[in-house]
């Protein structure tokens, strides 16, 4: 009996899946090195020509249906290519958006809108990378949100503002949330809001106007202005009203595959941490015979591990149909969680020449740290596991 023979009959994975996929998307990472991203990072320019490369490739079409044009791969898949990515020392953020926010036109689209738009992002002419929930003045609380979609004859009318929309500026389409039917108008405050897929090469200059973000990190991100902005009512996703609930229905995928990322960073700096700790010698041995040094590395490793196991069943319970969000959520809890260590651990074993931007340790240093803030926040994850998993009072 082989291992995964094993594996099956245990019920519990002991290699890593997905071994042509992780192979072949290596392939394409060797040629973007760290200087490839670094100099980006410099510039906060976009990566067109690995976004490109991995759109020839097919991988980001991974998860749009073969009848469309995709490759119909399952969402742990899907997952793998962004870990691989990051494990690189490369950053997915650029291109990630697409994979999950395709699944809303997938599930609630129209059949023109999906045989409109799928086969066109899948053969890479359509770009849909940009996210618009985020407010400036609501944040978290999604629902207060006061961007206004008004209908008028065969448009909608939309006027509001969004905030840390990344990529917009590298994208042809925007999945949009907004209010149609005003929060004192409706009976549950998640009722009113309604999904919109907006043709941004029309809508730029003529009612939504973009401003970059200089950010911390180089995610290309953006405030949106919408001034009365027309667009055609065929945009709207599935029903007015439910767009919350369409959101909600992607959360899932969306957490499992960014959990990727975390892995693949955690990854990442463990073995660039061991490395250098084998290497750099000080007192006359290596760095890495210290257990000061050695055991936060031993430390986050064990923590990425566990943390991996999480995702590997949130991802089996996701493609087998099953409710999946507590499991969807402590996967990202964990996963930054581990990667945030194994990054700390990074940067204290490398001691000054972690500060030094040719080691690279620094950017994703900066980088990982996003997962704990975006696209939800720690404590956010922490409120739904205490409310929806423990059955603690709701906190807000
Ligand atoms: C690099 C980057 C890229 C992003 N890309 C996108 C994108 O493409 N599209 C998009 O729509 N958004 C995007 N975001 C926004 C991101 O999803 C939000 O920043 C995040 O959800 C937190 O919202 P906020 O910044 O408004 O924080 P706030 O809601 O103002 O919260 C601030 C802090 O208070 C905490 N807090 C708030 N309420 C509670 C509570 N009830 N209990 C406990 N703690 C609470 C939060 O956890 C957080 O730590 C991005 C953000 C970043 C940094």
């Amino acid at each position: 009996m082989t291992s995964s023979d094993n594996s099956a009959a245990l019920g519990i994975p002991l290699d890593e899946d997905f071994p042509e996929i992780r192979e072949s998307v290596r392939r394409i990472c060797a040629d973007y090195p760290g200087a490839y991203w670094r100099q980006l990072d410099e510039e906060s320019a976009y990566p067109s020509a690995f976004v490109q490369a991995m759109t020839d490739a097919g991988f980001l079409a991974a998860l749009i249906p073969e009848e469309y044009g995709g490759a119909g791969l399952p969402l742990r898949a899907a997952g793998v290519i962004l870990e691989e990515v990051h494990a690189s020392g490369g950053s997915a953020g650029a291109a990630h958006a697409q994979m999950y926010t395709m699944g809303t036109v997938l599930r609630h689209g129209s059949p023109e809108q999906k045989y409109q738009y799928l086969p066109e992002i899948a053969a890479g002419r359509l770009r849909l990378q940009a996210f618009g929930v985020t407010e400036p003045t609501t944040g978290t609380d999604t629902t207060k949100l006061k961007t206004r979609a008004v209908r008028d004859g065969d448009s909608y009318v939309v006027n509001g503002q969004k905030i840390w929309t990344s990529r917009a500026l590298y994208s042809d389409l925007m999945m949009l949330l907004a209010r149609t039917t005003p929060v004192d108008q409706v009976k549950r405050k998640t009722d009113g809001l309604s999904v919109f897929l907006v043709d941004m090469r029309q809508a730029v200059g003529n009612g939504m106007t973009i401003r970059p973000i200089k950010a911390m990190v180089n995610h290309n991100t953006t405030e949106v202005f919408f001034d009365n902005l027309r667009i055609p009512a065929s945009s709207l996703i599935g029903e007015e009203g439910k767009g919350f609930r369409y959101i909600l229905d992607g959360m899932n995928a969306e957490r499992i595959l960014v959990s990727h990322e975390s892995i693949g960073d955690a990854k990442w700096f463990t073995r660039t941490s061991v490395k250098y700790a084998n290497e750099r010698r000080v007192f006359d041995r290596p760095i890495g015979q210290n257990q000061g040094i050695q055991f936060p590395i031993a430390k986050a490793y064990a923590q990425m591990l566990a943390a991996e196991l999480m995702l590997r069943k949130a991802a089996a319970m996701f493609q087998a149909g099953r409710p999946c969000g507590e499991e969807a959520n402590l996967s990202k809890l964990l996963s930054a969680e581990a990667a945030w260590e194994a990054g700390e651990a990074c940067m204290q074993t490398h001691g000054g020449f972690a500060y030094a931007r040719e080691y690279d340790i620094e950017r994703k240093w900066r980088e990982a740290r996003v997962q704990r803030t975006a696209p939800v926040s720690t404590n956010l994850i922490l409120a739904y596991v205490a409310e929806h998993v423990l059955g603690l009072p709701r906190s807000y």
